[in-house]
């Protein structure tokens, strides 16, 4: 097993990442920049060093400090968590190549996978049913407007390292699509540092759902079924169910096998998500993440695993040691993103924390790297608590849910914790009755 395990990340998964390597008995490295000195993932590590300033190009993405604070500390392995260096290709190859071991897929599945329009031909060649789209990238106007004749408006012109949401345009009708086409190949451009687009049929009412994969380096492949994270603000999920109110136990283990299938012909390693769109009893496969996914704290409730532990393992070289008909899935868990956000602006508010107090008791899991006294830095993204409620029915999720969330006190800056609140008394939400437009309509902020 490894000896020291750094950790290249900050905030609640950095801790998340900590807590399994310490019930593995492995010491950690947390990094952090200036602005996070009194920060929970430093204060609770074994030994931390400083990579840089504030802004995480200096800091948190900066690749040469990191792997100093590797070789400084005698850490012999690398978790990126999720975010910042976590699906960089080239990082995974520079970690492998200074003798230490990525904790994460192999850079070349990281690579295919980042490029939406790669990871779109090698699912389509593995069997896997894609959203109705262009071949490949659309470099001008004419193609576009070629490719949205033939699979009909309205369209979504994406970028093909896309991620976060950005870069993704919507042309209802054929007047839309100059418009659109512009404004998602600059968008990609300032954001990704590429303008590749392609186009794919904007789907009208669908649900998003993925499914967890495991696979070590033996050629052992499992899932842990669905998530639905349907309940999104500009393309950005706010909360996830797990399983999903729309899927039937047979749709979950067919699609189950087919995702397992294509991932065993690719050799793939370690953890990933695949994502997909469902409409009308219809996968339609949107992308590939190569990494752990914010929101998979709610599979582990319903599978009783560990996937961060099952992460370590499985790059040290140990196989799964289970299969498929070993994974029970049992009763329903639900995520609540708790962001450091006006709940009706959405507007951020970072700031001095001064009191905060978590609920617990049965089937209730806070993963937060607050504290009262702790300053929220405005460098870093907005997420600072994640409420997890597992139950053995969704019913009795949501009665749970809400009373957790009636515990929950963070005071001295705004959170989303009132949004929450607004949602779980919602009779929509209660009867699982929406599509990935319903928050945004919930919120009256039914822009895309
Ligand atoms: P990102 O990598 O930026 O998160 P995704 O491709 O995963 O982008 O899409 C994010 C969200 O955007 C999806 O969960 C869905 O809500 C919406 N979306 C993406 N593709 C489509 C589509 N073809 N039709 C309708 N909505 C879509």
């Amino acid at each position: 097993m490894f000896q020291k395990v750094l950790i290249a990340n900050r905030g609640e998964i950095a801790l998340r990442i900590q807590r399994a390597c310490r019930e593995l008995g492995i010491p950690t490295v947390a990094v952090h920049s200036t602005a996070d000195s009194e920060a929970m993932h430093v204060r609770l590590a074994d030994e931390s060093v400083c990579i840089g300033p504030p802004a995480a190009r200096d800091s948190y993405l900066n690749i040469p400090a990191i792997l100093s604070a590797a070789a400084i500390t005698g850490a012999d392995a690398i978790h990126p968590g999720y975010g910042f260096l976590s699906e960089n290709a080239r990082f995974a190859e520079m970690v492998e190549a200074h003798g230490l071991t990525f904790i994460g897929p192999s850079p070349a599945h990281i690579r295919m996978m980042g490029d939406k329009i790669a990871a779109k031909e090698a699912m389509a060649g593995l069997g896997v049913p894609l959203v109705p789209g262009s071949d490949g990238e659309v470099a001008d106007l004419a193609t576009a407007r070629a490719v949205a004749d033939r699979i009909g408006y309205p369209v979504l012109v994406k970028a093909a390292a896309g991620g976060g949401g950005r870069g993704m345009k919507v042309a209802l009708t054929a007047s839309e699509l100059d418009d659109a086409f512009r404004m998602a190949r600059a968008e990609a451009a300032a954001a990704f540092g590429n303008d590749s687009v392609y186009l794919e049929k904007y789907l009208d009412r669908p649900r998003h759902i993925e499914f967890q994969v495991m696979a070590d380096s033996h050629g052992a492949v499992v899932h842990f079924g669905e998530r639905d994270c349907s309940l999104q603000r500009r393309h950005q999920k706010l909360l996830e169910e797990a399983g999903s109110p729309a899927l039937s136990p047979g749709a979950r283990d067919r699609m189950g096998e087919t995702v397992t299938a294509a991932l065993a012909k690719l050799g793939y390693r370690n953890a990933g998500t695949l994502e997909f769109l469902y409409q009308d009893g219809q996968f339609a496969f949107i992308e590939m993440n190569t990494r752990l996914q914010v929101e998979h704290p709610i599979t582990e409730m319903i599978a009783g695993v560990d996937l961060v532990r099952e992460q370590i393992r499985i790059a040290d070289g140990e196989a799964l040691g289970y299969g498929q008909a070993d994974i029970r899935l049992s009763g329903h868990a639900i995520e609540c993103r708790i962001n450091a956000e006006h709940s009706d602006s959405f507007l951020p508010s970072p700031g001095k924390v001064t009191a905060f107090h978590a609920p617990g008791g049965l089937g209730v899991r806070v993963d937060s790297a607050l504290y009262a006294g702790y300053v929220v830095p405005p460098y870093y993204d907005s997420l600072v608590a994640k409420l997890i409620v597992h139950a053995p029915t969704r019913a009795d999720a949501i009665a749970r849910l809400r009373r957790a969330l009636d515990e929950f006190a963070v005071h001295g800056i705004e959170t989303t914790i009132p949004l929450h609140r607004r949602i779980v008394d919602d009779p929509s939400f209660q009867r699982g009755d929406y599509t990935i437009h319903w928050l945004e309509h919930f919120v009256g902020d039914a822009s895309t």
